[in-house]
């Protein structure tokens, strides 16, 4: 079968690969139906990462069911998450999928020797190892086109505004976007979804500055400087320390700041402003499963429109040349 293969910075090519075999009642093989990037994809095909290649590309899809567990029917449409997950073990079961103990650390799809040998989802076919667990069907009249991207970005958004709304039911949130691309449009999108009272996005490129009043939110264009005052919840999606620091210092007293992403291996944080103000600040992988029914149902309700984040579509067989263009979220369609 044809796999899409990162060789080295900026080249991609098909490759044949072996087909994967269904070995265990658990396992599903899917095919792939519709592709998106990631933030990091990008960034990889340009060797800006530092992840090794060859890397089959391609997380975040949704695929038809060929083969799998007796819940599916083959041609059942699904949402695939990017990371492996049982569901089983007690790392899973307190919903981190992310970091699930029956499989290598960061095991995920299209990461290359990162992720471990999973392959990547821009193939014609992928094995799903705990189909009953991963698999979460689309509803009806879903266009997969729509939603690939809740395999991994739309659910990275959301846990950066979720567990901090529901301790504080309708605040006001501000978004500051940057490196992490699409991400932060999609908090702003499931922030509103979830009761925000107000959204502020703040950013410097004009694409998503109008991505995001689209989606609801009131934009500044710019940097998070202190003029533009304190909220008491705040999304770091710059992807650089300072802009983390900035984001830090516009999160209110006893607020709560989500950074979606970092690169860099170390930076300065002022520890004795953020101990005396008492902000809470997370960092880390999102866990990309447990959301994934809930972001779906007010995808199919209307409530959160996903594709509005959507910049460029492309059919299958562009891939190699599609991915080499600038966009903030393209997807790959068969
Ligand atoms: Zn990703
Ligand atoms: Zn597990």
């Amino acid at each position: 079968m044809r796999s899409l293969v990162l060789e080295a910075p900026e080249q991609l090519a098909w490759h044949d690969v072996p087909e994967p075999q269904r070995q265990h009642e658990r396992e599903a093989i899917v095919r792939p139906l519709a592709v998106a990037t990631c933030g990091l994809d990008q960034p990889m095909i340009y060797g800006l990462t530092p992840f090794a290649m060859p890397i089959q590309l391609g997380h975040e899809c949704v695929a038809e069911v060929v083969d799998g567990p007796e819940t599916f029917q083959p041609g059942d449409k699904v949402v695939v998450p990017f990371q492996i997950s049982c569901g089983a073990c007690p790392r899973c079961q307190r919903g981190q999928t992310g970091n699930c103990a029956s499989v290598p650390a960061l095991s995920m799809y299209g990461f290359g020797p990162l992720g471990g040998d999973w392959g990547g989802m821009l193939s014609d076919l992928a094995l799903v190892p705990y189909a009953d667990a991963m698999l979460v069907p689309l509803p009806d009249g879903v266009d997969p086109t729509a939603v690939a991207s809740v395999a991994d970005n739309v659910p990275d958004g959301w846990r950066a505004v979720a567990p901090a709304l529901a301790q504080r039911p309708g605040a006001d949130v501000l978004v500051v976007g940057g490196l992490i691309g699409p991400i932060p449009l999609y908090a702003v999108d499931a922030a509103l979804a979830l009761g925000a009272t107000s959204v502020t996005y703040v950013d410097t490129d004009p694409g998503r500055l109008a991505v995001a009043e689209t989606l609801g939110a009131t934009v500044i264009d710019g940097q998070p400087d202190r003029s533009i005052g304190m909220w008491p919840v705040t999304v770091d999606g710059t992807g650089t320390p300072e802009g983390l620091v900035a984001t830090l210092r516009a999160t209110e007293w006893g607020g709560r700041c989500t950074s979606l992403g970092q690169l860099a291996e170390t930076g300065a944080l002022p520890l004795f402003e953020l101990y005396t103000r008492g902000v809470e600040l997370h960092i880390g992988r999102a866990m990309v499963r447990p959301s994934i029914p809930a972001i779906l149902d007010l995808v199919a309700a209307g409530r959160m429109r996903p594709q509005l984040v959507t910049s460029a579509t492309a059919g299958w067989d562009d891939a190699p040349y599609a991915l080499l263009e600038p966009t903030t979220k393209l997807v790959l369609h068969r």
